[in-house]
This record gives C-alpha cells, sequence and structure tokens, in this order.
C-alpha cells in the first residue's frame, strides 16, 4: 500500500460496491462506502475492515487480531470481527452509488475528529497537465473523490482523459455543471465511457419559472434530457438546488419531484444575507429550511447534502452567484481552483495554499482547516429545533457556517 487510501470493491445485493478505506495518521481509520456513507474505525478496526475487504476468512482474521492485541481474546476478537463485517455490508446499502459525502449526520461517527484531509474535492475544470497533477495529489492525500465543477459553457476536450487517469487511481468521480453548457450527449458519453460515476446538476426544477428565470429558458428541458440520458448510462444523478426565498412554497414538494425524476441525490445551498433582502433567504430561516429539507429527504429516501449558504455577493448578479454553485459540496469537501489553490467550505473563499506549490501538511495547517485537522468532541448544538440533525456540523444561521466572499479578493 502507498499513500493513505485503499481502494475496494465487492458485490453486496447485486451491486457493485466501492469501499475507501483510509488510515489516518494515529493508526485509526475511515471506510467510506460509495463515498456516501462513512464509518470511523480504530486501529483494530482498520486491521479488520482491511482484512475482509481483502477477502481474508473470519477465522483467520480473529486469530490475527487476537494475536497481535493483548486483551483481546479469540472470542471477543470473533465478535468485533462479525461487527465489522455488517457494517461493511450494511453502509452500502441504503444509497448505492451516491456519491456524496457530509459530515453532518450525528449517526455517523466521524463528525469532526482529527481528519487529515478531507474527504472529497471540488475541482474547477483545469487544464490537462495541471489537472492531472492535482488529481495524483489528492489521491496521495487521501482524498478519494473529485467532482469536476465546469466554467461556464465550456466542457474542455481533455475531460475524459481526467476523468480516466481518478478512476484508475480508484477516485469516485462526478461532473457538476448547467445543463445547458453540456449540449453535447457525445461528451457525456465519453465522460461515461471514461468511468465518470454520478452527474450534479444545477436545478430548480420543482419551479419551472425559476429554473427558467436562474439557469435559461430552455435549461430545464435539456436537464431533463440528460436526466434520461444519465440513467441510460448507469450514472447517478445528483440535483444540486438553489434555496432562494421564492422556492420556499414549494419544498414540501422537491422530494417527489426529484423522486419523479428517479434523481436519489440533491445538494442544497441557500443563498441567504442576515436580514434576507429581496429574493435571498434571511439567516433565521435557514434552521427551518434546513428542517423541512431533512424531512423531505428522510421521506422521499433521498440523500441530502447541506452546502454551506453562500452569503450574498454583492459583487455579482444574484442570477450569476446561483448559477456558480455552492463552493463545495458539503463541509466535508475542499475546492480547488483549476490553478491549485485550495478553498475552504465554509468561511472566506480565501486560499489555504495552492496543492501545486505547497506541501498537504501545510494547507491543512491553515488555520481555516482547523476545526476539520483538531481532534474535537461532537459540536455544540442547542435544543431549539429537535428534528433537525445537520446542526451537528455547526447551526446554519451562524455566518460562520457560510461560504463567505474573499477578503483578500479574487477567489471566487
Ligand atoms: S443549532 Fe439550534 S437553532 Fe441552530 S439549527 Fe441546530 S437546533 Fe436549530
Amino acid at each position: 500500500m502507498t499513500g493513505p487510501l485503499q481502494h475496494f470493491t465487492r458485490e453486496v445485493d447485486g451491486s457493485l460496491a466501492r469501499y475507501h478505506l483510509r488510515v489516518e495518521r494515529d493508526g485509526s481509520g475511515i471506510l467510506l462506502a460509495n463515498a456516501s456513507q462513512a464509518l470511523r474505525l480504530s486501529e483494530t478496526g482498520v486491521l479488520i475492515a482491511r482484512a475482509l475487504l481483502e477477502g481474508a476468512s473470519r477465522g483467520r482474521i480473529s486469530r490475527d487480531v487476537a494475536l497481535r492485541f493483548s486483551g483481546v481474546d479469540r472470542s471477543r476478537a470473533s465478535r468485533d470481527v462479525d461487527e465489522v463485517a455488517a457494517a461493511i455490508e450494511a453502509l452500502a446499502r441504503p444509497s448505492a452509488r451516491a456519491a456524496l459525502t457530509s459530515l453532518d449526520d450525528p449517526d455517523a461517527t466521524v463528525h469532526r475528529r482529527a481528519l487529515s484531509a478531507p474527504l472529497a474535492a471540488e475541482l474547477v475544470s483545469p487544464g490537462l497537465g495541471r489537472g492531472e497533477e492535482i488529481i495524483q495529489k489528492l489521491w496521495d492525500v487521501g482524498i478519494p473523490q473529485v467532482r469536476f465543477v465546469l466554467p461556464d459553457g465550456a466542457v474542455p476536450g481533455h475531460l475524459p482523459r481526467l476523468i480516466e487517469l481518478a478512476e484508475d487511481l480508484g477516485m469516485i468521480t462526478g461532473v457538476r455543471a448547467r445543463a445547458s453548457d453540456l449540449p453535447s450527449d457525445a461528451a457525456v458519453r465519453a465522460m461515461a465511457m471514461a468511468g465518470l460515476d454520478h452527474l450534479d446538476l444545477l436545478w430548480a426544477g420543482v419551479d419551472k419559472k425559476l429554473h427558467a428565470d436562474l439557469f435559461g429558458d430552455r435549461d430545464l428541458e435539456r436537464a431533463n434530457a440528460l436526466i434520461a440520458l444519465a440513467h441510460e448510462l448507469e450514472l447517478f444523478v445528483v440535483a444540486v438546488v438553489p434555496l432562494l426565498a421564492s422556492i420556499l412554497d414549494d419544498l414540501d414538494d422537491l422530494g417527489e419531484a426529484l423522486r419523479g425524476q428517479r434523481i436519489g441525490a440533491m445538494v442544497a445551498y441557500a443563498i441567504a444575507d442576515e436580514v434576507g433582502e429581496g429574493r435571498v433567504l434571511a439567516a433565521l430561516e435557514l434552521p427551518q429550511v434546513a428542517t423541512t429539507l431533512e424531512e423531505e429527504a428522510e421521506h422521499f429516501g433521498e440523500n441530502l447534502v447541506w452546502a454551506a449558504p453562500e452569503e450574498r455577493d454583492d459583487s455579482v448578479s444574484l442570477v450569476d452567484q446561483v448559477k456558480r454553485g455552492p463552493r463545495a459540496a458539503g463541509e466535508a469537501c475542499i475546492r480547488i481552483e483549476a490553478d491549485g489553490r485550495v478553498i475552504a467550505p465554509t468561511g472566506p473563499a480565501d486560499a489555504a495554499g495552492n496543492l501545486l506549490t505547497d506541501p498537504w501538511e501545510k494547507i491543512w495547517a491553515n488555520a481555516a482547516f482547523e476545526h476539520w485537522r483538531e481532534s474535537v468532541d461532537d459540536p455544540e448544538r442547542c435544543a431549539a429545533c429537535p428534528e433537525i440533525s445537520l446542526c451537528a456540523g455547526g447551526c446554519p444561521k451562524d455566518r460562520t457556517t457560510w461560504a463567505t466572499p474573499a477578503r483578500t479578493g479574487g477567489a471566487e
């Protein structure tokens, strides 16, 4: 094994499940299934999980564990092996091939404890040479998922090559775009041939007029065609849903609308400011919006990722800000600009370093990553909205959990 990541595949309930096992510096580990479900493992758990995924027999693993860890007898080791084996199967079941990663779920055991790197990266589509270098570095530091974010209207011809490279390393790959910016079915087919796992489309189709206002008159038609194509190509579809004041009336219909399109996951990003001026949401509205989304997602079996709310940026029009999409899909995800600059998922959009020129240790030591880097207990939450779980990562009405414009200018 080189680097902290290992990639495994195995069949679960007739479908191919992909697992990534990342060993942290203290010997503990994180096991990800389909880049969507995460399980925190002790040092013993890492040993057991790796052996199980490599196909060793349970009896042999129990023997090895009992020999290696003093104080663990065979029967205890055997119980531990059974438990990890059951967890490995269960992890892959609920949303196979959902290609999202979030630490928001309080039932997940990772939270924000001493991670050595994030779990996913959004990469603003780079040139071929830089892209190859960035992808290799992401894998080397232990990031198993990359989502290519396409700049307006441009689908680089080398994108399938970058997807192929990432897949060959063992990464899960996605592409995020406005449907109109993917006008060619052939280009999407080429990406699928290269191994693409998921297609993330900016989507407000629960309100057709709003979708047209934000993304263009014909965009929803193109989105529908792409969703059908993605199903044909067995790509997992993710709806990237902007949250504005005008969508609130339709939130109760969102889950059903997504299910109608066979879309199994959504990334929700609010555009907000403190007071909710014009069409943007007010900070105080966000807990209720998040609660409604969680209820919808749970009821319809959707995988929900709450992206950090984007603070309204007055330097661009609202429509242009919405079209940019979220900075990153969830708190366990970073953004990498095409030139290698690394931006944390929350806080000002200032670069924490450059993946192409700075050692990862230096980037990760930046104050922007303190919450993820340090070993901390579960963040405190209040009891105001008992139904909500995503505030385990911080209260959505608190501006410190938002993505805010750069202080130094120019990152977004
Ligand atoms: S921290 Fe409190 S107010 Fe904020 S979302 Fe959670 S329960 Fe609601």
